[in-house]
């Protein structure tokens, strides 16, 4: 579905395989007003519209942004890594929630206590280096009964994991997730940004 993204700067976390470093630092971005954000968005007039980062829910504002969004949009996403408390969202925003593997190096940050509060519409995605954060997923799904309560996605780390292997062991396992491909990078090739 044609998208806008939302971009907002800085992220706490370091992840290995990070594609967005560009966004990590807080002073990567600049400073605007909900009314200069919402102007933007109006002009793209995408059906969608998905907040993401670097971090969003770093942002002391990303709240107050997302209620803003659900006032203009049917369709609002939030894209976070889980490391920051999600019971503030609003209802009408669709979470994607990112649980951090130990191949990315930052699975201490997981906020487990998220998984206690999940609503119907989140989708969890794993992004996978390897067989062992395979595994690792799979172990968690069953763990916090992921498959019933929620979407699951799974990805490769671009370059690192081939996706014909996650197809091949997802087939096997007869696994409940949807596999997923960054369609960006190959569409647009792996270094395009903003596309
Ligand atoms: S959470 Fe996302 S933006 Fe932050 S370091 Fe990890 S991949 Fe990059």
């Amino acid at each position: 579905m044609p998208c806008t993204f939302v971009r907002l700067a800085g992220c706490p976390l370091r992840c290995v395989y990070c594609d967005t470093p560009q966004a990590i630092p807080l002073d990567s971005g600049e400073s605007q007003s909900f009314e200069t954000i919402l102007e933007g968005l109006f002009s793209s007039k995408t059906p969608l519209v998905l907040v993401t980062g670097g971090e969003p829910l770093a942002q002391k504002n990303c709240i107050s942004l997302l209620d803003e969004l659900v006032k203009q949009y049917q369709h609002v996403q939030l894209e976070t890594a889980g490391a920051h408390d999600i019971s503030k969202v609003p209802n009408k925003v669709s979470i994607i929630l990112d649980i951090k593997t130990p191949g990315s190096g930052e699975v201490e940050r997981n906020r487990w206590q998220n998984m206690a509060i999940l609503p119907k519409n989140t989708e969890i995605k794993f992004v996978l280096t390897n067989r062992d954060d395979y595994d690792w997923a799979k172990g968690i799904m069953v763990q916090y009964d992921l498959a019933d309560k929620c979407t699951v996605l799974m990805s490769c780390t671009w370059g690192s994991l081939n996706p014909k292997d996650l197809a091949a062991w997802v087939v096997q396992d007869n696994l409940p997730v949807r596999m997923q491909l960054q369609l960006h990078k190959y569409i647009w090739g792996a270094e395009t940004t903003g596309v």
